[in-house]
Formats: structure tokens, sequence, C-alpha cells
């Protein structure tokens, strides 16, 4: 969003700004255009987004005359809440209104913390074959409103009714594939990140990408946060067969942008994360694991085994129990740190990949 600093009593009329959209800098901006002080973006900043207050009227220390145009140049609108799913073990999965479209976002206590998983396009262009997600195609990028809104409405819902257990964690693991919203995802964690916004630490936020390496290194040393890469394979030819994007940038490109990205990044704390969902008979066997390992051994990182959550006809199935288990004492007798994730939310289809602006299930 750009403005234009020309004098506005000459314009007729100025489309309204939703100030969901402005980090710090674009609000200053903003405020230099209806002609205000840029240093009133401060104060504007704290009261949306560590007081969640959207009404002007409200905002006791900022003058009449500023309140005045804030109503007529300004808005501050989050997407809507449609409805709202519970499962059994505690996680919600939220569907927001925007432009007609769905937004969906997850919610996942723990016991030492709580979890908001964030949405970043409604449906997503990569079409990985294992994920609900890529079934439904691309829709849209979300706008900056449409990203931040949905954590706004989250907290501002733990405020008002402390119905839910403070927000610890934010991850961009939703729909989509962050990356390939660039400019919007960097201007949201700008406001997740700075003090008069959110003013969460780098180390709670997690960026996860299937690997868009030209957009990996261009956000190395714009913006440091947690970052995960949707490796999934050990081998080319398995990642192709999972993973499209992979004939464009492969295993290899994917781990060297990931490894120049930690060089520069104190929010990883020297290690990156990898994704590696297990997929029964396709991606699980002994020899993947060696694999993995081997591909591994020279980047600092902990690798994450995400049992596959199923979704209707798909081809494939999970590991068992037993071969992830086995999977993980190979990757540790190599050295290799890893877990394995707990997939929440099943029931309610709030998994990972299994968002699919389907609340029917
Ligand atoms: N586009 C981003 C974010 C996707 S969702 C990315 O690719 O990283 C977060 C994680 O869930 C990714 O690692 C994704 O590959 C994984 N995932 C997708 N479908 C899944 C499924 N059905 N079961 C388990 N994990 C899945």
């Amino acid at each position: 969003m750009k403005f234009k600093f020309n004098d506005i009593a000459n314009i007729k009329e100025i489309p309204k700004v939703n100030l969901l959209n402005l980090n710090l800098e674009k609000m200053r901006d903003f405020l230099k255009y209806i002609q205000e002080k840029p240093f009133r973006a401060n104060q504007i900043m704290k009261w949306i987004y560590h007081h969640f207050c959207d009404d002007f009227s409200k905002m006791s220390n900022i003058s009449k005359k500023l309140k005045n145009k804030l109503i007529k140049y300004s808005f501050i609108n989050p997407p809507k809440f449609i409805q709202e799913k519970k499962s059994f073990d505690g996680t919600i999965k939220w569907s927001f209104l925007t432009n007609k479209k769905h937004v969906e976002t997850v919610y996942i206590p723990e016991k030492n913390r709580a979890t908001v998983c964030i949405s970043s396009q409604i449906g997503c262009l990569l079409n990985c074959d294992f994920c609900y997600t890529g079934k439904m195609g691309f829709q849209k990028n979300l706008k900056v409103f449409e990203i931040i809104g949905q954590l706004w409405n989250v907290i501002k819902l733990f405020n008002e009714k402390n119905k839910i257990k403070k927000i610890t964690n934010i991850v961009f693991m939703g729909m989509g594939e962050p990356l390939l919203n660039f400019k919007n995802i960097v201007m949201a964690l700008n406001i997740i990140l700075h003090d008069h916004g959110f003013n969460f630490s780098k180390h709670k936020v997690t960026l996860s990408t299937a690997g868009i390496v030209p957009l990996i290194n261009k956000l190395n040393g714009l913006i440091d946060i947690k970052l995960a890469i949707s490796l999934h394979a050990s081998n080319n030819k398995i990642r192709n067969r999972l993973m499209p994007i992979n004939k464009k940038y492969n295993i290899q490109s994917v781990l060297e942008s990931a490894n120049n990205y930690l060089k520069n990044s104190k929010a990883n704390k020297g290690k990156i994360t990898i994704e590696y969902v297990m997929l029964d008979k396709v991606n699980d066997s002994l020899k993947n694991a060696e694999e993995l390992a081997v591909i591994l051994k020279n980047i600092p990182s902990k690798v994450n085994l995400i049992p596959w959550n199923s979704f209707p006809e798909s081809v494939y199935n999970t590991s068992t129990a037993s071969n992830i288990v086995h999977f993980s004492k190979i990757l540790t007798k190599r050295k290799i740190f890893n877990t394995i994730r707990k997939n929440r939310g099943k029931d309610i289809y709030a998994a990972c990949g299994q968002l699919n602006n389907n609340f029917k299930i």
C-alpha cells in the first residue's frame, strides 16, 4: 500500500484504509498522508496490538481531531468469525470470512504452551500429493489484515473471555505456502515481532516452507524467525513424486539455502527444523532413514517426524507406529536429533495438511 503525500484537502474521496494492513512504518506514512504527526503511529499500534481496541473513540490518549480523521479515513477490521470446531483433545479450528472466502486458523493448547497455526493463502499452488489443502488448488493470497487478523481475533478472544490459554507460539503451517505470499508475510511478520505490534519473540514464531529456494535466500537477512523445511523425502526421486516443487528446487538446493539462512539466524538457535511426513511404504524404510541421516550430516538440524494425517480419496497410508519409532531410532543412532510429532485435532480436520475449508467433515 503506497501513500502519496499530496494535500488530502484536494481529494474528494479517498478509500478508507484498514489499519490491520499496516506495519509501524506504513502507519507513519498513513499519518503523514492525513497530515498528522507520524509518531502517533506508536500510540495507534499499541491500541490495536496491545489493547486489541478497534474502536477509535476509546483510544483515550488520542486527540479528538485525530480520532475524527481516523474514523473518516480508516477502520480496523479483521476477518469475521464464522464457525468453530472443537476437537476432543482441546484443539480448536476457526473459520473466518473475508471477501466471500473462508480462512482457517487452528489453536493447539499443550501443557506449557499454546500455539496458533496461521494460514498464509487460501488453498495452495504447490499440490503436494499427500496434502489435502493442495487438493483444493490455489484460490488467493491473503492480505496482511487477513493474516494477522487471524491472530488478532484469537488473542482478542483469549483476552475477552479468558476461554483459552495464552498464546505463546505462532506457526505458519496452515493453508498455503507462506513464501509465495512473500510481501504480505514479511509485513505480517514485522507486525508480529515488533514491540509496538504483537511483540512475539523471534524464537516463538515458525515459518514452514516447501522450499522455495530464491525466496528463502530473499528472507535471509531480511527477517529472522524459526525456519522449518518440509523435506519429506530422503532422495530426489521420492521427493519429485510427493512434491512437484522439487523438480524446480531439489533437496540439495533447498538444504543449502536453509543452511545459509541458519548462518545468519539467532531465532533458530543453530538448528534448522526438518519436517518429514511418515508415509507407509513410500518414504519410511530403514534405507530411507539411513539416506536421510547422510543428507543431513552436515546440516545442524532437528527432524520432526510427522505421522501422515489422512483425508478422503488419498492413496497414502500412515506409517505404522513401530515403523516410526524404528525410523526415529536409526536417526538417533546416526546422531540426527529428532522428535515424533503428536498430531492434534485430527477428528475435526485441523491437523497438518488437513485444512480444506471443509467444515462439514
Ligand atoms: N506450505 C508450507 C506449510 C504447509 S503445512 C510447507 O509446505 O511447509 C505444514 C506441514 O504439514 C508441512 O510440512 C506439510 O508438508 C505437512 N503436511 C501436509 N499435508 C500433511 C498430511 N496430510 N499429514 C501430515 N503432514 C502434512
